[in-house]
């Protein structure tokens, strides 16, 4: 196994990924190098955080001078790197030019000849919203490459890591079948493909659905790349969500249009009046000086600053894992876009996978709003208590957790029997009164006690509620009374 995980949260993890030139830990970002292009060099990129790089093995091999080198010495020799080196296929420029020169096999074999460390075979990245039938016609095409390059791999039993790209355009079905059949072949990482359309139109939604529909059909413990998404912004929803690796030419592509990263978006260079940042780039320049700076001077500022603020934001992924506190993380990060807080809810469809990974016993549970609702641990504290026996046949239910009863009725989690209100997660809970709250996390408490006197429907109860809860209360079971 070339991929150890170490610590989870949600479907998150801290992994060790083992490759022929060493060990990465994951989450992290593959800054992309382009070897053509003179801008922050392969050996630099360690002094932001980079582990791993990945340049584009189709740009080498077009070039006759490249690639002549690259046989030669090799492609750590080329970019001046001992550290591992990902290469893509040419895949891209054959989404954007719609055609290569070079087929499947004369690719893997080059990639394999310079020492990939992770070699990806020419798939065809389909875009989103094409039609079913020529989605999936170039499905099978990038399946029969993929077999064809694990193959190839296999019987020269060379140390190099397969990537196996998961395509299907917007179609879910068609990317279950392709997480199917590539974790069949036996990949050793897994980049979902051609999402980079949708992020770059903002539809995040869609992204986490392709996303949830890969991870509920690929083994838990296979490393997943989130290919071409490289903005910091989506980071925390996809480790999350289970993306191991990601890789990124927006650094670059950003800077040179003066656009500078942030984890809560874009900000045009123009447009600030401070730096928001305290990385070496923004402690030594202003907002004013970093203008005033030379076109290639600045882009090389902004691309530094762009990859510092990356790497800083796997790295506050990386704690929140490992504190759990991951929820927390991401429920703040979503509030920097709308559709980030739209594409966040889709999970509410896949709670049951979500729930299957997500670690049941965390510190404290901090709600931050609506979406809090939908963690797990809110789900297994209502199937906990729908295992309660009863054997009395009077009970009290208090909404004030200051006053003696047998149960309390608590926003978000509903029946909290007393000896659970010292346990996570209900127990354990920083949740604003009831008074202050949103509406929702009322009536998911209220659905909760329903169930529970529905279930109980031979026992009799008392709630003893404060005025905050007397609408919601109107309509339950009439096993139970109210007492103001
Ligand atoms: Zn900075």
């Amino acid at each position: 196994m070339n991929f150890e995980i170490l610590h989870k949260d949600i479907m998150g993890r801290v992994g060790k990924l083992r490759t022929p030139h060493g060990v990465v830990e994951t989450p992290t970002l593959m800054p992309v190098i382009n070897p053509n292009i003179d801008f922050i060099p392969a050996r630099k990129m360690t002094e932001f955080g980079a582990q791993i790089l990945i340049t584009n093995s189709y740009i080498i091999y077009r070039s006759p001078s490249l690639r002549e080198i690259a046989i030669q010495i090799g492609l750590h020799r080329l970019l001046n790197t001992e550290i591992p080196l990902m290469t893509d296929s040419g895949s891209y420029q054959l989404m954007v030019y719609g055609d290569v020169e070079i087929d499947n096999s004369e690719i893997v074999e080059f990639q394999k000849e310079i020492g990939s460390d992770i070699i990806v075979p020419l798939d065809i990245p389909t875009p989103p919203d094409v039609e079913h039938s020529i989605a999936l016609n170039e499905l099978e095409t990038t399946l029969k490459r993929e077999k064809e390059a694990s193959e190839i791999l296999k019987n020269s039993k060379s140390e190099n890591l397969l990537a196996l790209p998961i395509q299907g355009s917007t179609h879910l079905d068609l990317r279950r079948r392709s997480a199917e059949e590539v974790s069949v072949m036996g990949g050793d990482i897994y980049p979902i493909g051609a999402i980079v359309p949708l992020l770059d139109e903002y539809r995040f939604a869609d992204v986490v659905r392709i996303i949830l529909e890969v991870k509920s059909t690929l083994p838990s413990s296979a490393p997943v790349h989130l290919f071409g998404a490289g903005h910091p912004v989506f980071f925390s929803v996809s480790v999350a969500l289970g993306c191991d690796l990601f890789d990124s030419a927006a650094y670059a592509l950003y800077a040179k249009d003066d656009r500078y990263l942030t984890p809560f978006g874009t900000k045009k260079l123009k447009e600030l009046h401070y730096l928001p940042c305290s990385c070496p780039i923004c402690s030594k320049f202003d907002a004013e000086e970093l203008q005033k700076t030379g076109k290639s001077e600045r882009e090389i500022l902004i691309g530094e600053h762009n990859l510092w603020v990356c790497f800083e934001e796997i790295r506050k992924i990386k704690q929140a894992i490992r504190e759990n506190t991951l929820f927390e993380f991401v429920e703040e990060r979503i509030r920097s876009h709308p559709n980030l807080i739209t594409a966040w809810r889709q999970i509410r469809d896949y709670l049951t996978l979500i729930e299957m990974h997500d670690p049941s016993i965390k510190r404290t549970f901090f709600y931050t709003g609506v979406e809090s609702i939908l963690r797990p641990a809110v789900l297994r504290h209502h199937e906990r208590v729908k295992n309660i026996e009863l054997e009395a046949e009077e009970f009290t239910i208090s909404t004030d957790v200051n006053k003696s009863a047998d149960f309390y009725l608590k926003p978000v989690f509903g029946i909290v029997p007393a000896e659970m209100l010292e346990v996570y997660p209900a127990g354990h809970s920083e949740i604003p009164p009831a008074e202050l709250l949103e509406e929702e996390a009322l009536i998911e408490a209220i659905s909760s006690l329903r169930s529970f006197l529905i279930k109980f429907s031979n026992k009799k109860f008392r709630i003893y509620a404060d005025e905050n809860w007397e609408k919601y209360l109107a309509g339950i079971p009439s096993n139970a009374v109210v007492v103001k």
